[in-house]
């Protein structure tokens, strides 16, 4: 993340209408969101207004979200700077599938930002090296995954997953497993072993529901320069009384908003241009503060 005020950018994506919404309730084709005809990135919902950086209805499609608002971000890593995309909402509106975050393969027109970003990154350095035939040192892309589950970070990818690498009272963190990324291959079984260590419980809303905040980097390092591009896919923010949650779901659901309210606090923050940024409130913050250089 940078620190000046253009550095924020947020976009909304209407997420397709549930099929068992629709079931016995004469939704099909019913707007709820209208949009502004005058203004493209602008919203309208029960009369009141919502402007935004972009605002996609529920036709877009996987390319046109990343080509609008994640290559760019690519090609600000590969001039060596931190950028991080965040993928925020109610559990079950399409947070995973859009950053694509699923272990599954997906057809071309379902990959989401990890792909993505992978296919980009490694097109545009082979692009390069073609215009420079001695690409010394080499550029190396690796990932890295890590988890924030109440309020301890984890690292997916290693041997000991469910021991904890960092909370709270920790102020410096580094994660300790790099992947290389030479190809999706590479990407899918990443993907594959981090998800498989993923806390995860079934919710009313989703039957395969993330209880925590997920983050893969894909670091980018030549020589001295290291620069990371996190993906960050949230958990859903959780009314906790009105879940009705006990016990551990409660907590993990106080945890959860926790950490998304110290996001909004520094995203805020961050937008208004202030020279003191509260990361430190919440470990989530902290892990992708810890990742700026
Ligand atoms: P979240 O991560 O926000 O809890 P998911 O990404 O798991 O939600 O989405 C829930 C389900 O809806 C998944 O089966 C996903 O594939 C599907 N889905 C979400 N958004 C879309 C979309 N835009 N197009 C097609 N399927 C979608
Ligand atoms: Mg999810």
């Amino acid at each position: 993340m940078d620190s000046d005020k253009n550095s924020v950018l947020i976009a909304v994506r209407e997420a397709p209408m549930r099929k068992s919404l629709m079931e016995g309730n004469n939704l099909k084709g019913k707007n709820i969101i209208n949009y502004s005809e005058e203004c493209s990135n602008t919203l309208i919902v029960d009369g009141n207004v919502y402007s935004f950086d972009y605002a996609f209805n529920s036709s877009v499609t996987q390319s046109e979200i990343y080509d609008a608002i994640v290559h760019p971000l690519v090609l600000k890593v590969l001039s060596g700077y931190d950028c991080t995309a965040l993928a925020y909402g109610q559990t079950g509106t399409g947070k995973s599938y859009s950053m694509g975050m699923t272990a599954e393969p997906m057809t071309e027109d379902h990959l989401g930002v990890v792909p993505r970003c992978l296919n980009d990154i490694l097109k545009q350095l082979s692009e390069l090296k073609q215009q420079k035939e001695n690409d010394t040192p080499p550029t190396l892309v690796s990932a890295s995954f890590i988890e924030i589950y109440n309020e301890k970070a984890y690292d997916l990818l290693a041997l000991n997953a469910d021991q904890p690498i960092a909370s709270r009272s920790q102020r410096r963190f580094s994660s300790s497993v790099y992947m290389p990324l030479r190809n999706q291959m590479d990407l899918q079984q990443i993907l594959k072993l981090g998800i498989k260590n993923r806390h995860v419980r079934p919710t009313s809303m989703n039957g395969n529901s993330s209880r925590s905040h997920a983050i893969v980097t894909i670091h980018v390092i030549k020589g001295n320069s290291h620069a990371r591009l996190n993906i960050v896919d949230l958990a859903g923010s959780e009314g906790v009384r009105r879940t009705g949650n006990e016990g551990l779901a409660r907590a993990e659901g106080v945890c959860i908003n926790k950490g998304l309210l110290c996001i909004n606090k520094v995203l805020l923050s961050m937008s208004a241009g202030y020279s003191m940024i509260p990361y430190r409130d919440s470990i989530l913050t902290t892990v992708l503060q810890a990742f700026k250089s």
